[in-house]
């Protein structure tokens, strides 16, 4: 069986947990090591059975944590060359590389990676397995290719940014710089990007569908809970949202 949780998704921090049988894997790690023990104790997850870290791209809400977690609780980190070059501590127990054209196995996950426009050196997402289900992971991504919408038809389960609301961002209080920053091509999704996505791909068999990575400036959590309904076409209430304090507790996939 396949599982997953969310300790946390922002900008001031992600994580999230993705397990099958002994496996658990750690994507990304944004938050201080305390923090960071912390929301895994919540999850009833000790930090000493995590099994491997892996990194998305450099950004600190993503990366800031990942050395000290993986020096303290000697956890191997999996990464694209790229990322490792671009983060500052990488101090790590150990570093492997990942190709994002390139399938891996990590004892029993079998993740495809897949890279991804968003202004990162060599940024990557993720679909996670078990051999029999799928989750899709993507966040952090400006817009949307090919290659982005063949990997996720057809998921058992999908984590998708609607980081935020194109309107209040024009309105809101960044500086023109930051505003054209998540806006372009390299920033982040916004609910009418996500809204477009999920209706580009085959969501027959989801069971579970997350809204992540929302601005807690620029978006409301009504706005994206309609976007994703718009989206797939549910009921609200079937809905999640991982927000930044809470994250989203354990979800099976059957
Ligand atoms: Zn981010
Ligand atoms: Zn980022």
């Amino acid at each position: 069986m396949l599982r997953f949780a969310s300790l946390g998704s922002g900008s001031k921090g992600n994580g999230t947990l993705i397990e099958s049988g002994k496996t658990r894997i750690l994507l990304d790690c944004g938050f201080t090591l305390g923090e960071t023990e912390r929301r895994l104790h919540r999850l009833g997850c000790p930090p000493q059975s995590l099994t491997a870290i892996l990194v998305t791209h450099e950004h600190s809400d993503h990366a800031a944590g990942v050395g000290r977690l993986s020096r303290r609780y000697n956890l191997p980190v999996w990464l694209t060359v790229g990322t490792h070059h671009s983060m500052r501590d990488t101090q790590f127990a150990s570093a492997h590389f990942i190709n994002v054209h390139q399938e891996l196995d990590v004892h029993d996950l079998h993740i495809t990676p897949f890279p991804v426009p968003h202004d990162a050196r060599e940024p990557c997402q993720f679909v996670f397995s078990d051999g029999n289900r799928r989750l899709g992971i993507l966040t952090d991504v400006g817009s949307h290719t090919p290659l982005i919408i063949q990997m996720l038809q057809r998921l058992d389960a999908l984590m998708l940014e609607c980081n935020y609301d194109a309107n209040m961002l024009a309105n809101g209080p960044y500086p023109p710089s930051l505003k054209a920053r998540v806006a372009g091509r390299y920033g982040h999704l916004d609910n009418k990007q996500s809204t477009y996505l999920l209706e580009q791909i085959d969501l027959g068999g989801l069971q579970h569908l997350i809204g992540m990575h929302l601005s807690e400036n620029n978006n409301l959590p009504e706005y994206a809970h309609q976007a994703l309904c718009n989206g797939a076409g549910c009921e609200q209430g079937w809905i999640q949202l991982a927000n930044q304090r809470d994250g989203i507790g354990w979800c099976e996939v059957c």
